[in-house]
């Protein structure tokens, strides 16, 4: 059976869920080798054995941490020419990206970007992307090369299904670009407790109608009292009542969770490219005519400030 490359996104070893998800996706293709790189790569072997990766290809050098993904990309491309392998998977965060399309550059193959699925086919996988804010979704295949695509989060369950997971060395040695831009610090954000907004099942995002930064801990809130992470608009973020990290949007971040709320905003073409592949979406706009009521499954027509703190009264007391 054909071998499927899975980038592995970790921290120190713990696995972070788009990965489990691509061993998901991976299993559809062929058999998923994993490539776990820098500190910890060798602890991530148990987990993703766990979801089916029948080998785990390691490395572990300075470079990984202290430059950018150049050495990221010389290693995957070894990978790629060890393995022989059908198609490389990729988590679609921004680092994801950029390692995706210098692998592709690398290996003189196509690159499929953002895919919220994909299926085996006759002539490689096929993929699917979402466009025109959901309006349309089109199917494509890579028809040069080793297809490189990446996945955005949520796109697949993740299911258990035990593999070998069998941990071998990979050798990797560094091209002369991979230490052209070093880091030189590392500032962690403070955390909120809630869940990383790009990977998170449900995000709960407020906009210009949260009128003030001062109201924005009723989105908090009804996020909290359902596990979610907090969202907003660029009109929100640009009036400096939420922090840029947390936009959604073309110029923000890009999340397709399970359940999407949007209270207090319209539904402009550059907030849905970020949210438009969100299973089901809910809005609150007191303005019935908002175009964001064209892209819901649920709207509630109301003033957030009474909808909100109802909502999150109602399901706190279950
Ligand atoms: P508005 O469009 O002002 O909408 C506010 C909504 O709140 C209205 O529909 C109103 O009816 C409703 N409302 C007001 N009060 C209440 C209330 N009390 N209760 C309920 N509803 C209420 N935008 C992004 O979000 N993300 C991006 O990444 C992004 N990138 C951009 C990139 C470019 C190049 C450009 C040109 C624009 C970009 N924008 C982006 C901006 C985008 O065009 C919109 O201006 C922005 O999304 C509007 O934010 P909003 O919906 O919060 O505000």
């Amino acid at each position: 059976m054909a071998e499927v490359l899975v980038y592995v996104d970790h921290v120190d070893g713990a696995v972070r869920k788009p990965t489990l998800e691509l061993l998901t996706l991976a299993r559809r293709l062929g058999e998923p080798v994993a490539v776990a790189l820098g500190a910890g790569a060798e602890a991530t072997a148990a987990t993703l054995a766990e979801h089916g990766a029948t080998r785990v290809l390691t490395a572990d050098a300075s470079e990984f941490a202290d430059y950018l993904v150049v050495p990221k990309v010389d290693a995957l491309q070894a990978a790629c020419k060890a393995v022989s392998p059908a198609a490389v998977l990729i988590p679609s965060s921004a680092e994801g990206k950029e390692i995706a399309a210098r692998l592709a550059v690398r290996i003189g193959s196509g690159l499929i970007t953002d895919a919220i699925d994909l299926e085996a086919g006759d002539e490689g996988p096929i993929a699917t992307q979402s466009a025109f804010a959901a309006a349309f979704t089109t199917k494509s295949r890579v028809t040069r090369g080793t297809p490189v695509i990446t996945v955005k989060p949520n796109s697949a369950p993740v299911e258990a299904a035990a593999a070998a997971g069998v941990v071998e060395a990979l050798a990797v040695s560094f091209s002369e670009a991979a230490t052209g831009t070093k880091v030189t610090a590392r500032t962690a954000r403070e955390s909120t407790g809630r869940p990383e907004l790009t990977e998170a099942a449900i995000v709960v995002s407020g906009g210009r109608g949260v009128n003030g930064a001062e109201n924005f801990p009723l989105i908090e809130a009804l996020a909290d009292s359902l596990g979610a992470a907090v969202g907003a608009s660029r009109a929100a973020v640009d009036a400096g009542w939420y922090p840029h990290t947390n936009q959604v949007g073309q110029t923000g971040k890009s999340v397709s969770p399970q359940l999407y709320i949007a209270a207090g905003i319209s539904g402009a073409i550059q907030h849905r490219a970020g949210m438009q592949t969100s299973k089901t979406i809910v809005a609150i706009n007191k303005d019935p005519e908002a175009p964001i009521f064209d892209l819901v499954d649920y709207g509630v027509v109301g003033d957030l400030f009474q909808v909100v703190p109802q909502l999150t009264e109602e399901i706190t007391a279950r």
